[in-house]
């Protein structure tokens, strides 16, 4: 049901500054320039640091590049007395159409609970901007309660009162093979994406199920992206290593099923 465009994603992460993020976004038009890109077979997506996503806006919309972008994190709260954050209603003003909520890093590193991910999924949905909302288990979850359990769990807490006819993308990223080198099988992928979309289903219908992309993250590399995509329920892959090379990320784009 529905048709789900496939999805790339490059998490920078805490890398590339705003001069730095204009140049890299440049040769990344021109390889798809180059390569004939055509938007239906891949939308291809940038999240730079806050501090870039106006640069980057710029160089978008001034040569109209098909190239989307949006922010790595978002504020529960929509404006006040919250020092260091920032607004889902500053990213919508920026034309961001994604933002990335609960990547493990934030989880880990941030203390960001489930119910933090929730409230941040509702404030994105606030300002029309979709999330992509990272779900994933750590190698110790895995042993302990096989493979789809914690991400199942997570999804449906950070989906409380969230209607998903507004728009989302989900990134199964198992915390094992975030930055490791090691992926996880095709195979693996296949398991809790379906078992993520059978979430979808169950809160929202077939028609939502049928139509969110869901990812795959985790140490995706050109030599194995075709791999991921040939699975029935991975729609594309988040990409943060590889998203930084501009040769690797080019040729990730270009994967062929
Ligand atoms: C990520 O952090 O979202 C990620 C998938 O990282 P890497 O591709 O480097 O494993």
């Amino acid at each position: 049901v529905g048709k789900r465009t496939p999805f790339i994603a490059g998490n920078w992460k805490m890398n590339l500054d705003h001069l730095q993020a204009v140049a890299f976004t440049q040769k990344l038009a021109w390889s798809l320039k180059d390569a004939k890109h055509d938007p239906a077979d891949a939308e291809v997506a940038v999240f730079p640091p806050f501090t870039d996503i106006r640069s980057v806006q710029t160089l978008i919309a001034a040569d109209n590049l098909p190239i989307a972008y949006g922010a790595q994190d978002v504020s529960a709260h929509d404006s006040g007395a919250y020092t260091g954050e920032v607004s889902g209603a500053f990213l919508a003003k920026l034309e961001c159409a994604y933002v990335i909520i609960g990547h493990s890093e934030r989880r880990t590193l941030h203390g960001e609970t489930d119910a933090d991910v929730n409230a941040k999924v509702l404030a994105a949905h606030r300002h029309g901007i979709v999330p992509v909302l990272c779900v994933g288990e750590t190698a110790e979850d895995l042993e302990a309660h096989g493979p789809s359990a914690v991400p199942v769990a997570q999804l449906r807490a950070a989906l409380e009162n969230v209607e998903g006819a507004k728009g989302l993308v989900i990134a199964y990223e198992p915390v094992w093979a975030i930055g490791s080198g090691q992926a996880a099988t095709p195979q693996q992928a296949e398991q809790v994406c379906e078992a993520l979309r059978g979430v979808l289903r169950d809160l929202f219908g077939d028609e939502v199920a049928g139509e969110t992309r869901v990812l795959y993250g985790g140490s995706v590399k050109a030599a194995n992206i075709a791999s991921f995509l040939r699975e029935p329920n991975v729609d594309g892959a988040l990409v943060g290593g590889a998203s930084l090379d501009i040769d690797e990320f080019s040729s990730i784009v270009r994967f062929k099923k």
